[in-house]
């Protein structure tokens, strides 16, 4: 039978798009027109102003083709089809123009290759990635052994917190040193400050007796475990709203309350900071690196996740300038780094991480989800 066979555990990078196949990347259907060349400049400022392309900024906005006698036709984009507003209309309806459906690819081509294709569609521009993730993969024996060590570390933490309960955990690692810097899980809202922040008596009473019903939930088998994992923040992030059910902190996630213990390490280990600063630019000016001296918040670091992170964590990682993100288990619910969003494929941002699922055979075995997103 599958599930008795033993798994290797596996590093598995996921990119920051989903793969396709050049000639088979995903399109957005757009309303487009063909437009005077005279009126091109004033028509383009408008629309970027009307209906600005924000999720399609590789896309150029205009498209010149040469018809029959050289003569150039310029075709214009007016915005996405499905979220043409009237603004758009009243614009086409001013300047007469008979639009088109016309499709152009979702996302910024990453490779020569892919850029020849999009641009048979619609031209778009392409900029090879600004960032080098090689180094950051293809792991060593010895690396992978680390990380899986990590992972099961992390792993520990997040379902031995609370009896019967798993949470999401965060262990921020250095791994020149191979030294934990901090590690967190969810952290819950006490019954005194539950009362402050919610203002309300009856959430408390719900409170304690939802946890009481938690505890209840001490079997781990794969068929219990969807209502055990209802308290990993990030898989949740909106459930403490539910005043019947929450109980877990609207902003205390693992990953967050990890990245405050490391900053008040690097306090307490680099107490004063101003006089720090001054020596800092002292030596930059002297032409030497400053790095010896003080972190610059999570640079060089990793960061070892239960769960996937939901949003607002992998912001914050990405804030923190954290290096790799390696999480266990995929959160098809809320997650930001391939489930339902892809942070680390975000090309406005200004820091990028490499982001690896780490499977482990006994995690493998105990929760039945979907690779995150690696196809
Ligand atoms: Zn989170």
């Amino acid at each position: 039978m599958k599930n008795t066979v033993n798994v290797s555990p596996e590093i598995i990078h996921i990119p920051e798009k989903p793969s396709f196949l050049p000639h088979l990347q995903p399109t957005v259907n757009m309303l487009a027109a063909v437009i005077e060349p005279k009126d091109a400049n004033t028509l383009v400022r408008k629309l970027n102003h009307i209906a600005p392309l924000e999720n399609l900024q590789h896309v150029k906005r205009v498209q010149k083709k040469c018809i029959d006698g050289g003569k150039p036709q310029l075709s214009l984009l007016l915005s996405v089809a499905a979220e043409t507003d009237v603004v758009v209309l009243e614009l086409v309806k001013s300047y007469q123009l008979s639009t088109f459906i016309t499709r152009v690819c979702k996302y910024a081509a990453t490779s020569k290759e892919e850029w020849e294709e999009q641009c048979k569609l619609w031209p778009t521009s392409y900029h090879p990635p600004t960032y080098n993730i090689s180094g950051i993969t293809g792991f060593s024996e010895e690396d992978s052994q680390s990380i899986f060590g990590f992972m099961r570390h992390t792993i520990d933490l997040a379902t031995s917190s609370v009896v019967g309960q798993v949470v999401n955990a965060a262990v921020i690692v250095d791994p020149s040193t191979k030294q934990v810097i901090a590690s967190a899980c969810d952290q819950v809202i006490s019954s005194a400050s539950l009362a402050n922040e919610v203002s309300k008596e009856r959430s408390c009473c719900n409170y304690l007796e939802n946890l009481n019903q938690q505890r209840l939930l001490l079997d781990r088998s794969i068929g219990e475990f969807k209502h055990i994992i209802n308290n990993v923040a990030c898989v949740h992030p909106w459930r403490w709203a539910l005043q019947s059910s929450g109980c877990w902190h609207p902003l205390r996630h693992a990953a967050i309350v990890a990245i405050e213990y490391s900053a008040a390490r690097d306090r307490q280990l680099f107490p004063d900071y101003k006089a720090l600063c001054h020596l800092e630019s002292d030596i930059q000016t002297n032409g030497h690196s400053s790095e010896s001296l003080r972190p610059y918040l999570c640079t060089g670091c990793d960061i070892y996740l239960a769960w996937e992170p939901c949003a607002m964590c992998a912001m914050a990682l990405v804030h923190q300038r954290v290096r790799r993100i390696f999480f266990s288990t995929a959160n098809s619910n809320a997650g930001a780094l391939g489930s339902v969003h892809r942070l680390q494929g975000e090309r406005s941002l200004n820091h990028h991480y490499g982001v690896f699922r780490v499977l482990l055979p006994e995690v493998v075995k105990l929760v039945d989800s979907k690779t995150a997103g690696s196809g």
